[in-house]
């Protein structure tokens, strides 16, 4: 963690009112450093000083701040993703494309593509809106790279 990047997550969590901890500041740069989102599984495996529990607490604190939103994968598992900085406390605006490829299984935020206004049939009170495409991601589709 350079001193810029580790001075931006104490802001973050100073600005969320959340103390500056080693594990959540840990926590931030893993998941900020990967264009894919994390599963509580890999995270564990990366972070064998921090426990279960303590991992869990953070990251349902951090969702609950607006800092980082769930992304569910093709199997069901969670998965998390640093929010894009309009999100608030309680109030997600993650409505972009996730893209999960069904080699890697990895979750991309495609932050560029935005959920488009969907007007629902009357009557229906959407709280969200989630868009998945499914398929080979760059890395895996290795084939259409080498061609560029
Ligand atoms: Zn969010
Ligand atoms: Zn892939
Ligand atoms: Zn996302």
């Amino acid at each position: 963690m350079t001193q810029h990047t580790a001075h931006k997550f104490e802001a973050l969590l100073d600005k969320h009112h959340l103390k500056k901890t080693a594990p959540r500041l840990k926590v931030l740069s893993m998941l900020s450093a990967k264009n894919v989102a994390t599963s509580q599984p890999d995270l564990e495996g990366v972070m064998a000083d921090i426990d279960r529990v303590t991992l869990y607490r953070i990251l349902n604190a951090f969702e609950e701040k607006g800092i980082i939103h769930k992304v569910f994968d093709l199997n069901g598992t969670a998965n998390y993703a640093m929010c894009s900085s309009n999100c608030e406390e309680n109030h997600h605006h993650d409505e972009h494309l996730h893209f999960n490829c069904t080699s890697c299984n990895n979750v991309y935020c495609l932050d560029e593509l935005e959920i488009p206004d969907l007007h629902l049939p009357k009557g229906f009170k959407p709280d969200g809106f989630t868009l998945y495409a499914t398929g080979l991601c760059p890395k895996c589709n290795k084939v259409v790279a080498k061609a560029r």
